[in-house]
């Protein structure tokens, strides 16, 4: 018998046949050594410029968008998902936003297929943090696990931090929906592995505590012949946090935490050569990070 899940998506695969061409997905692929990294697209979201500049000069902020050629209202920004493989090990860092938070974002089983990847490929499930375009596509249409066979792995601080119920009156306004959502979809995942700081999650996958953006935010540093470090979103654009990386941002949930940790990630990225694998950063996310004038440069990679 075939599943709920996959009779949704044989529909849905047969009713957007006929509508939507087949797009050509050009993804970033790298081997690194014992991992093999692929960048998969969850889509983009639209957010307000508040979001992005709200609280930043006037000055530096229309520098950074005539700079960078954005929009200066609605700003697009690109959902990168990390894919990891090793042997049987099937990896992804961060699950995408799923049905649920924008319609521009939730693309990640399109991206899998492409790969010729299903959901129940995804043996280990590694979350960064809980926002909703990383953590909402925990789940599928029917409240289901989106990736049934995963272990799902998170930060303890990130875990404790969601899961409290004091996080949505003290989260404020903004971001309460966030609170809600993280919570609701943690409460129906079971067996969830909890990891700290300094923690090997699988053989050359080491995680490295990068608080600020959340107040548990993860990253991973990856070993391999070129070391890598998939960032979450403790380096969140490509434009103000490379062009002024000591200028707090509102996008992070304590701006002052976040721009020091970013400066020290940021100086450790350069001075070590890492390949960078970024959840917001432009051109597929994959490349390379180097000092340029008073900030930093990213440089995707073909
Ligand atoms: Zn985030």
């Amino acid at each position: 018998m075939p599943t709920r899940r996959r009779l949704l998506s044989l529909t849905a695969t047969a009713l957007a046949l006929p509508l939507i061409p087949r797009r050509a997905f050009a993804h970033q692929a790298r081997d690194l050594g014992r991992w093999r990294l692929d960048m998969l697209s969850d889509g983009h979201l639209d957010l307000p410029r508040g979001f992005v500049f709200g609280g930043v000069p006037d000055a530096l902020a229309d520098r950074t968008v005539a700079r960078h050629g954005l929009d200066g209202d609605a700003l697009s920004s690109p959902c990168n998902v990390t894919l990891l493989r090793s042997g049987d090990d099937v990896v992804l860092v961060d699950a995408g936003a799923g049905p649920d938070f924008m319609a521009s974002a939730g693309r990640l089983p399109e991206a899998l297929e492409e790969l010729g990847l299903s959901p129940e490929d995804i043996t280990h499930l590694i979350l960064t943090h809980g926002h909703p375009d990383h953590l909402w596509g925990v789940l599928d249409d029917f409240d289901e696990p989106a990736f049934p066979r995963a272990q799902v792995m998170m930060g303890a601080v990130e875990h404790a931090y969601w899961t409290d119920p004091a996080t949505a009156g003290t989260i404020g306004e903004d971001r309460a929906s966030f609170a809600a959502g993280a919570a609701r979809r943690l409460a129906l995942l079971e067996g969830v592995v909890l990891f700290d700081d300094g923690d090997d999650l699988l053989p050359g996958i080491r995680a490295r505590m990068t608080p600020g953006h959340t107040p548990g935010h993860m990253s991973l540093m990856v070993d391999g012949d070129r070391p890598a470090i998939v960032l979450g979103d403790a380096v969140g654009n490509g434009h103000l946090a490379l062009d002024a990386p000591d200028q707090p941002a509102p996008s992070d949930q304590d701006p002052e935490t976040a721009r020091d940790t970013r400066l020290s990630l940021l100086r450790d990225i350069a001075d070590g050569g890492l390949l960078v694998a970024g959840f917001h950063l432009p051109g597929g996310g994959l490349g390379t990070i180097a000092a340029d004038g008073a900030g930093y440069r990213f440089d995707a990679l073909a």
